[in-house]
Order: C-alpha cells, then structure tokens, then sequence
C-alpha cells in the first residue's frame, strides 16, 4: 500500500509536556510542503521561547494554526495569536483579563480570527467518574466513520519531538519513525505506518503494531469489523 503524503494537509502535535524544538520544526516544515494546518494539542507549546516568530514562520508559509489549550502565557504571545492572521481557532481557560487581550488585539489588527472558545473547568465529583459512561471503552468501535484510526491519514500525530504517533489512541511509548527528521513523505511511507494500515484493513494482529495494545482494535475485533483507512479517507476505490 502506497500512502501518498501530498494528500495529508493537517496534522496534530501533542505539546502536553515539551514545546517543539523551533529549528527541527521549521525544517520538518520545509521538507513537508503539503502541509496546511498544524493543531497544537497541549499547553506547552507556549514555553517555546520563539512562539511569535513560529506563528509568524507559519503564516509566511500559509499554515493555518489551532491551539487546543492556552493557559497562561506572555502579552508577547497573546498578540501573536492575532497580529499574523493565521490562527483559526484557540481553545482558552477562563480568564477575563486574557480574552479581553485578545479582543483588543482583534481590533487592533481588524481581524475576526481566532475563534475563541472559552474552556470551562468542570469539577467532577467521584460519583461522575464511575458513570456508565466510563464503560464507553467497550463502544469505540460502533461508528466506525468517526473512529480514531481515520486520523491516521486525514489528521496524523506527532509528538513535540517529531514521533510519529499516528493517531491520538496510539498506547506505545517509543516510537521509532521521527517525521521531523523525514519530512512527511518518507515518514508516510514507512513499514510500520504501512504496518498499522494493513493491521486494520486485515483484522490480523501484527505484534510491532501499537494497534494491537489498543482498545480500539480491540473492540474492532470484538465487534467483529475491519477498517480500510485509506479507502476511507481518499475515497479511492
Ligand atoms: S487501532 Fe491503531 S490506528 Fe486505531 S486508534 Fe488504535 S492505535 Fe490508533
């Protein structure tokens, strides 16, 4: 199976720990010209010291950004999620001061991005956390056209230091394809990506799959289905 990396145009960075490394990342950015939006997931993409100049990379570069968490951060970077135009959408903790920074910004700049989306912090009680939704582990598998395993080509994975996770379920801890260092194209057509497509598409466990530590695949094999992911995603019959 070939995956062509000039169809993948998004991706997802997990940032929950580290922020990027912003030369890797440029770089990654320059081998991998077919990418048009980058989601940061986490709130450490923050302590990057050169955030403003990585927003401002990306909009010379038309990337669009998301970011699914700022918390606390510097004015500096606050105006950098407006001044470049290029920040679709933010995810935001309650904090009147911030969001009253970002509308000014808004205006300064006479822009209408980003969306904002406030996050409010819902305090669950320990009776909640043993809801039957906890069980919800058992039915990952009963839509399989919004399954985590689409994301694998349609909104691939990485993690902060440029590991390919594939999808955001992913349980392995060592991952041994770096997209920063490849680019997207070599990354994407690498054996084990190839191996977790097939491992899908088959139902036959591959032991170097993370897929086969996964609860999704688990439930795949439990309600007895089998996903082609890249016919599902490119509709290509
Ligand atoms: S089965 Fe594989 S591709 Fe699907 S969610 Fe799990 S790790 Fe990801």
């Amino acid at each position: 199976m070939f995956v062509n990396a000039e169809n993948i145009h998004h991706i997802v960075i997990a940032s929950t720990e580290h922020p990027v490394d912003f030369e890797q990342f440029k770089k990654f950015i320059q081998k991998s010209p077919f990418v048009r939006r980058v989601a940061f997931i986490g709130k450490a993409i923050f302590d990057l010291p050169e955030f403003p100049e990585m927003v401002k990379f990306c909009a010379l570069n038309n990337i669009y950004l998301i970011f699914g968490e700022v918390g606390e951060t510097s004015t500096e970077n606050l105006r950098a999620l407006v001044e470049y135009k290029n920040v679709i959408l933010i995810n935001i903790y309650e904090d009147k001061h911030n969001v009253q920074l970002l509308n000014q910004y808004k205006q300064e700049f006479n822009s209408d991005l980003p969306d904002i989306n406030i996050i409010v912090t819902v305090k669950h009680s320990p009776q909640d956390e043993i809801s039957p939704t906890s069980y919800a582990f058992y039915n990952l598998a009963d839509d399989i056209t919004d399954i985590a395993c689409l994301k694998l080509l349609n909104e691939p994975m990485l993690n902060y230091n440029g590991e390919l996770l594939g999808c955001w379920q992913n349980p392995d801890k060592k991952h041994p394809i770096n997209a920063f260092n490849l680019g997207m194209e070599k990354a994407f057509s690498s054996a084990s990506i190839k191996k977790m497509l097939n491992m899908l598409k088959t139902g036959k466990i591959c032991k170097s799959c993370p897929c086969t530590r996964c609860p999704v695949f688990a439930s795949l094999v439990w309600t007895n289905q089998k996903i082609d992911v890249y016919k599902r995603v490119f509709n290509d019959d």
